[in-house]
């Protein structure tokens, strides 16, 4: 496996592989390597005959505020975890690469990135969805790997490569959780030891809503108030929203008639945590 931080030597690859009939699959990371990301490149390496995984903290999606500067940085390791996954080829640019001064453009995903993560992070979504757009164009991969557990990111991704007339086509990976229920995440380090015994109750207080929902309950707000009463017998855990909307267009869903999704934020001390289920009236709920 090789890597590069160079555009120009990466798109020469990439049309080598492409040049040799392989379909390029590809994996944009911002690296801290745990098992959600070795499984997309892993899901990648079976489906697709040759593989490009990116690793790039991309500043634009990061507020002032934010933890930029402390967000785990671990290339070495990412560099064998990614090899041993399947990866052929890890492309880790540096931020002048990637934003060369004179940058001016942005893409932005109107409403759906306004919602749920995007009214709390202002702008995290135009950062992420343009460093996606660029990292597109650059590879020009047939598959795009995207986890589940930022169900939000991978909607708001799909629609822009509906919107702007990508080729590629999005594949979506089911959340990888630790055996306690806890979704995997870079961030997860960051939790206290007090904090990592209580982070748990999202899932299974999203775990409870779905099981309501299996017994038949399609009213959102019922389904909502099961999931946020357990998370509020738990001072630590300051919910930032635990809210059900619709899964193609992010709209508010009040009876669940279509695919849905239950999402929660939520911050225990510093710490900053996602989850979410799928609520579908047809397959039941399941984890995203
Ligand atoms: P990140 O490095 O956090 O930007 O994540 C890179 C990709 O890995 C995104 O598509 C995430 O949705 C995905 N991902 C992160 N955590 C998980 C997880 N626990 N299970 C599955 N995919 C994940």
């Amino acid at each position: 496996m090789d890597h590069s931080s160079n555009i120009t030597e990466v798109r020469r690859q990439v049309d080598e592989a492409r040049a040799d009939g392989l379909n390029i699959g590809f994996v944009p990371t911002m690296g801290a390597f745990h098992r959600g990301h070795t499984s997309l490149i892993e899901a990648s390496a079976r489906i697709c005959g040759w593989t490009v995984v990116s690793i790039f903290v991309n500043p634009t999606q990061f507020a002032p505020n934010e933890d930029l500067d402390s967000y785990p940085r671990t290339l070495k390791s990412d560099l064998a975890k990614a090899q041993a996954s399947g990866a052929d080829l890890v492309f880790a640019p540096s931020a002048e690469q990637m934003y060369p001064s004179g940058f001016k453009t942005y893409v932005e995903v109107e409403e759906l990135g306004h919602v749920l993560c995007g009214k709390s992070r202002p702008g995290h979504f135009r950062g992420v969805v343009t460093v996606v757009a660029k990292l597109l164009n650059i590879i020009r991969p047939d598959a795009l790997f995207l986890g589940r557990k930022d169900a939000q990111q991978a909607i708001i991704i799909a629609r822009m490569v509906e919107d702007l007339d990508f080729t590629v086509e999005v594949k979506m990976r089911p959340t990888v959780r630790e055996a306690d229920g806890l979704a995997m995440s870079s961030r997860n380090q960051y939790l206290s030891v007090a904090h990592r015994t209580i982070a748990p109750r999202l899932f299974e207080a999203l775990s409870v809503s779905g099981r309501l929902f299996d017994h038949g309950e399609r009213n959102a707000a019922k389904l909502v108030d099961a999931a946020a009463s357990i998370l509020r017998a738990e001072s630590e855990i300051d919910v930032e929203y635990i809210e059900i909307r619709k899964a193609r267009g992010l709209e508010p869903a009040e009876s669940i008639n279509e695919s849905s999704l239950l999402f929660v934020a939520a911050k225990l001390g510093e710490t900053r945590l996602i989850d979410n289920i799928i609520l579908d009236p047809e397959m039941g709920s399941f984890e995203a």
